[in-house]
């Protein structure tokens, strides 16, 4: 079956981007692939936004074909243009400030320092959003080749406080 935008029939399922439960009736993207575990198929679930931050390409698919009326389709479409243009970005999962000095940058390589902003990268595999290490935000502009990418940190952070929020800024608008 062919992916799908579709109203969620329920409050229970969380989208696979953010983590967070997709509310009853709010339009949804349902990601077909499949089952690595099983005959069959199975779905994953989106928020819309999530998926064109985290799933570029196969929401694209999906929304050039549907004929659904979206609300935000134009503002889902550039977030999908710049998804593609950038291809790392979509393995952005949010900002923190790094809790050990033991991971090393995947960008400059040297190890990141407790206290300092690091964004967690996922990549996706059959199904997953496995973790797959962190860059700097200080080393955004040569990782991503874009500094462009707040929505992306804050769509996949718990809680990101305006005086975070500001340090981050900062610190990607000395980035390079
Ligand atoms: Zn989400
Ligand atoms: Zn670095």
């Amino acid at each position: 079956m062919a992916h799908t935008i579709e109203p969620a029939a329920s409050g229970r399922a969380k989208c696979r981007g953010c983590g967070k439960p997709i509310a009853k009736d709010e339009m949804r993207f349902g990601e077909r692939l499949p089952n690595p575990f099983a005959d069959g198929e199975m779905t994953l679930w989106f928020h819309l936004r999530c998926a064109a931050l985290k799933r570029p390409e196969s929401l694209n698919e999906t929304l050039q074909e549907s004929a659904t009326d979206i609300g935000d389709r134009q503002s889902l479409l550039k977030s999908i243009e710049f998804g593609l243009e950038h291809r790392r970005v979509e393995q952005i999962n949010g900002v923190e400030k790094a809790t050990a000095g033991r991971a090393r940058c995947r960008s400059c390589r040297e190890v990141i320092s407790k206290g300092q902003w690091r964004i967690p990268l996922v990549f996706f595999e059959e199904g997953m959003f496995n973790a797959s290490g962190f860059v700097h935000v200080a080393c955004a502009a040569r990782f991503f080749e874009t500094t462009s990418i707040l929505p992306y940190l804050e769509q996949f952070t718990e809680e990101l406080l305006p005086e975070d929020l500001e340090e981050v800024k900062l610190t990607l608008d000395e980035s390079n």
